[in-house]
C-alpha cells in the first residue's frame, strides 16, 4: 500500500472535476494545503460564495475519492470562500513547504496534551532572523496588539533591528496602529517585500485584503497564510521578530504556535482574575508546546459604554505580578491604563515613537530591555555580542 501523502491525496483528487465540469479542482488550483493527521485528511476546496449551494456535491464527490484512499480514515472537506486581493498568501497558490507539525485549526483534534518538554520536533528557523517572539493573551481586548507594537519599537529605539508580523489573520491591527497603507510588492516569485513602519519592518494580512471583504478562513488556510507570512516576506537581517498572536488560547492559536519556530512568548494580561485564569492558560499552551514563557507583562482594562461613552476601570492591581510569581515565570512590567497610550495607538502613532519622553513611553524601553534579557538568556545560538542598549 502506498504511503498517505499529501501528493497521493492529490493525485486522487485530479479525479475530481471543477464547477465547469471541465478542468479538475487540482489543476484550478481550488484546492488548500492538505493536512493528514493520523489518517485523517483535511482540506478545503475554495469557491465562489455565491455557488456553495450549488457546488456541495463537488464536497461530496471529493470527500468520497479522499475517504477511498487507502489508509485514510476519516476525510473532512469544506468549502471555503476567500479572496485574497493582489500578490501574497493565496489559498490558491501552491501551498508553501509542509509546517512541521500540521494540525488544521478548525478541523483536527490538538495535538498530543502530553508533549514533554524537550520533544518538539525542530521547525526550521527563518533565515537572517535570529530570534521569533510571540506576543499572546488569553483573550482579546486586553492591549496585545498596542502592547506589542510598543515593545517592539522599545527594542527598535534601544539599537535592535527589528520586525513585526501580524498573525492575527482574523482581525489584523498592526496596519492602524503602525498608520501604514499600501500594499507589499513582490521582489521575487512569491517573495514580498515587507511594508516598514517608524524603522519596524512589518508584516499583516491587513496588507494583503481589502478591508471590506469578507473572508471565510478554515483551519488549513490560516496555517497558509500565516506560514507565508513568516516564510515568503525578506525579512531581512532582523534581532527579533515579534509576532502579535490572534487572541486567545484555543486550538487554533496553539496550532499557529506551532508553525512558527518560537525562542519564547510574552503574555499580556489584566490584572483581572478572569483574565489571568486566561493569562494562565497562554502559558500552558506554549509549555505544552515547549516554547518558554519570557514573562507576563500586565496592561489594565476598562469597560466603554457603548450607549454614553462613559469609560468604567476596573482596577484590581498588581494581580498578574503575584499570578507571574506563583507560576515562577518573570514579571516583565506593568503598563497602567491611560488615555494617551489609546489615543495614539488607536491614532496609528505609538507612544514609544510619538512621545518618547512620556513616562508610558519610558515604561514600554524598559520592559523591552527586560524581555530581551529574557531572550538572550541561556541562548547558545547567539554568537555575537549583544547590541547595546542604552537605557535612558
Ligand atoms: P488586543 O490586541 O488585546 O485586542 P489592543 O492592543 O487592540 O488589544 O487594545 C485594545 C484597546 O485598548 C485599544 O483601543 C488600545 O488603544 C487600548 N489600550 C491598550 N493598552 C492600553 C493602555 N495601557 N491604556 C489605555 N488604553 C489601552
Amino acid at each position: 500500500m502506498a504511503a498517505l501523502t499529501k501528493e497521493l491525496v492529490l493525485e486522487n483528487l485530479k479525479r475530481v472535476k471543477g464547477p465547469e465540469l471541465v478542468e479538475d479542482i487540482v489543476s484550478l488550483g481550488m484546492v488548500s494545503e492538505v493536512v493528514i493527521n493520523e489518517g485523517d485528511v483535511y482540506f478545503s476546496i475554495n469557491i465562489d460564495p455565491s455557488r456553495a449551494a450549488e457546488l456541495e456535491p463537488l464536497r461530496t464527490a471529493a470527500q468520497q475519492v479522499a475517504t477511498d484512499i487507502p489508509g485514510v480514515k476519516n476525510a473532512i472537506v469544506t468549502l471555503t470562500a476567500e479572496k485574497i486581493a493582489g500578490p501574497g498568501p493565496s489559498a490558491q497558490a501552491a501551498p508553501s513547504p509542509a509546517p512541521a507539525r500540521p494540525n488544521p485549526a478548525n478541523a483536527g483534534p490538538p495535538p498530543p496534551m502530553s508533549q514533554q518538554p524537550g520533544t518538539a520536533p525542530q521547525i526550521a528557523g527563518v533565515p537572517g532572523v535570529k530570534h521569533i517572539i510571540a506576543v499572546a493573551s488569553g483573550k482579546g481586548g486586553v492591549g496585545k496588539s498596542t502592547t506589542a507594537v510598543n515593545l517592539a519599537l522599545g527594542m527598535s529605539v534601544n539599537g535592535l533591528k527589528v520586525g513585526v508580523l501580524d498573525a492575527d489573520i482574523y482581525g489584523p491591527s498592526l496596519p492602524r496602529l503602525l498608520a501604514i497603507t499600501g500594499r507589499p510588492q513582490p521582489i521575487q516569485g512569491n517573495v514580498l517585500r515587507p511594508m516598514e513602519g517608524y524603522g519596524l519592518k512589518v508584516m499583516s494580512m491587513g496588507f494583503l485584503v481589502e478591508e471590506d471583504t469578507p473572508m471565510i478562513w478554515r483551519g488549513p488556510m490560516v496555517i497558509s497564510a500565516l506560514t507565508q507570512m513568516l516564510r515568503e516576506v525578506a525579512w531581512g537581517d532582523l534581532d527579533v521578530l515579534v509576532v502579535d498572536m490572534p487572541p486567545g488560547t484555543g486550538d487554533a492559536q496553539l496550532t499557529m504556535a506551532q508553525q512558527v519556530p518560537l525562542a519564547g512568548a510574552v503574555i499580556v494580561s489584566t490584572p483581572q482574575d478572569l483574565a489571568l485564569i486566561d493569562a494562565r492558560k497562554g502559558l500552558n499552551m506554549f509549555r505544552r508546546v515547549d516554547v518558554p514563557v519570557l514573562g507576563i507583562i500586565e496592561n489594565m482594562s476598562y469597560f466603554c459604554c457603548p450607549e454614553c461613552g462613559h469609560r468604567s476601570e476596573i482596577f484590581g492591581y498588581g494581580g498578574a505580578r503575584q499570578e507571574a510569581e506563583k507560576l515562577g515565570v518573570p514579571f516583565l512590567g506593568e503598563v497602567p491604563l491611560d488615555s494617551e497610550v489609546r489615543r495614539r495607538s488607536d491614532e496609528g502613532q505609538p507612544i514609544v515613537i510619538s512621545d518618547p519622553e512620556s513616562a508610558h513611553a519610558q515604561l514600554y524601553k524598559e520592559i523591552s530591555v527586560r524581555v530581551w534579557d529574557e531572550i538572550i538568556k541561556d541562548d547558545g545560538t547567539h554568537s555575537k555580542p549583544a547590541p547595546n542598549i542604552v537605557m535612558e
